[in-house]
């Protein structure tokens, strides 16, 4: 995919954008701009496919609930992780118009989006973009909440088959809040990094 119409919009937006051909690439550059800092993780499969927590681990003090000894309480971590520095987060989905789309459950991921990190860093695998906001919007909510639904095993109907939304009001429901950042928020430093193979849903 040829990133650099995107690229020239999302700077028009006020993004600071960086393009890679594979998640190696991305994390060798990442794991050379954040040095010495304190990190925060959202919850992410592509952060978790790319290996960036163990890269960045080992010169920085990073938090993430994802790696944690199982039963411990995450809200103390999330906590840490929306006060660092500098935040990594992938999205649900990304339009060719600009609008950066995330459903959260718990919001501490969609929270950070919006405020209160020196540096954000949203990390987008190709499968992620969507020509414009509708079809971004039906990604997010078709696409991505479903299989992440099924990943979780949580006892929605989506998670039957990760196929699609249904719309649930479950108990389990994972889909209660919904972020579009329509441009780069002001006095915010956002770099999207655009990675040219799939990643995460
Ligand atoms: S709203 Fe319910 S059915 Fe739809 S994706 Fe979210 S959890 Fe699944």
């Amino acid at each position: 995919m040829d990133f650099a119409a995107l690229k020239q919009t999302l700077e028009k937006l006020g993004y600071t954008v960086s393009c890679f051909d594979t998640a190696q690439e991305a994390c060798d550059y990442l794991d050379s701009q954040v040095d010495k800092t304190t990190v925060g993780f959202g919850g992410s499969l592509s952060l978790e496919q790319m290996g960036l927590y163990e890269r960045l681990s080992s010169h920085n003090d990073v938090s993430w609930h994802w790696h944690v000894p199982k039963g411990t309480d995450t809200r103390p971590i999330r906590l840490k992780e929306n006060a660092a520095s500098v935040y990594f987060s992938s999205v649900n989905a990304l339009a060719e118009t600009g609008e950066i789309i995330n459903i959260d459950g718990t919001g501490n991921r969609v929270a950070s989006m919006f405020y209160g990190h020196d540096r954000l860093y949203l990390i987008v695998g190709k499968n992620k973009i969507a020509p414009d906001y509708e079809s971004a919007l039906f990604r997010a909510r078709n696409v991505a909440s479903p299989r992440n639904a099924q990943r979780l095993g949580v006892k929605t109907p989506c998670a039957v088959k990760g196929d699609r939304c249904y719309d649930c009001k479950s108990p389990a429901r994972i889909c209660r809040g919904l972020a579009v950042l329509w441009e780069c928020l002001s006095g915010a430093h956002i770099e999207i990094v655009l990675i040219n193979e799939d990643l995460g849903y």
